[in-house]
């Protein structure tokens, strides 16, 4: 008998999600009717990001290496492990860097280094105590709080570590927004549900 292994959502990016990011000129120059179509099909490897004129060439090679990420689900039987609520210093980022919150679930931590490192993006990430929850669980659970970003941040001495007063959370956790922002004394962006988006995101602010 096969017993199939359950698998939990790393949410890799849908074509709602890049659409946010893609002009919507829906010009058809490339080939594709809309940009929601032409995201479809960057997506699926039908198409490359470089056939839209309207995009930077450093945002469509941001683009194709995102879509090489691999976005394989997790196995159930490894959630709720735990990473130590350690400030990440990826791909060697001066103060000027953004500042990520997260998870202190391992795999969250190790997807979205990974992701950062992949893409050549420069960060810091910050694992913060959700009890090995990830981010949606931990949202719903109410584990993600202002309270435990507040003391990963002083813990981990952030405030030297950090040009800017401001934080990006996970798009998941939109709704905590307002709490962080009055906890921290930091400006609060919501970044983008899919973590693999994440570097685009970046970009398009200028973070
Ligand atoms: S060329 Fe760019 S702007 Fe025009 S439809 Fe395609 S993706 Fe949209």
């Amino acid at each position: 008998m096969v017993v199939e292994q359950e698998m939990a959502e790393v949410y890799p990016p849908t074509e709602e999600d890049l659409a946010e990011f893609l002009p919507d000129l829906n010009c058809g120059d490339c080939g594709f009717p809309s940009c929601m179509e032409f995201g479809a099909a960057v997506l699926e490897n039908r198409t490359s990001p470089q056939k839209c004129s309207e995009l930077s060439p450093e945002f469509g090679n941001l683009l194709a290496s995102i879509v090489k990420l691999e976005k394989i689900p997790i196995p159930y039987n490894i959630m709720m492990e735990q990473e130590p609520c350690e400030l990440i210093a990826v791909n060697n980022p001066d103060k000027s860097a953004p500042l990520l919150i997260t998870s202190n679930f391992r795999e969250t931590v190790r997807i979205m280094k990974e992701i950062l490192e992949k893409t050549g993006t420069k960060a810091f990430l910050l694992p913060t105590q959700t009890h090995g929850y990830s981010v949606d669980n931990a949202v719903h659970e109410r584990m993600f709080k202002a309270i435990e970003i507040w003391k990963a941040m002083q813990e981990n001495r952030v405030a030297e570590k950090v040009e800017r007063s401001v934080l990006v959370i996970p798009g998941l956790a939109e709704s905590e927004k307002n709490s962080i922002r009055q906890l921290t004394r930091f400006d609060v962006l919501v970044g983008p549900v899919s973590g693999f988006l994440t570097p685009l995101f970046i970009m398009q602010n200028s973070l």
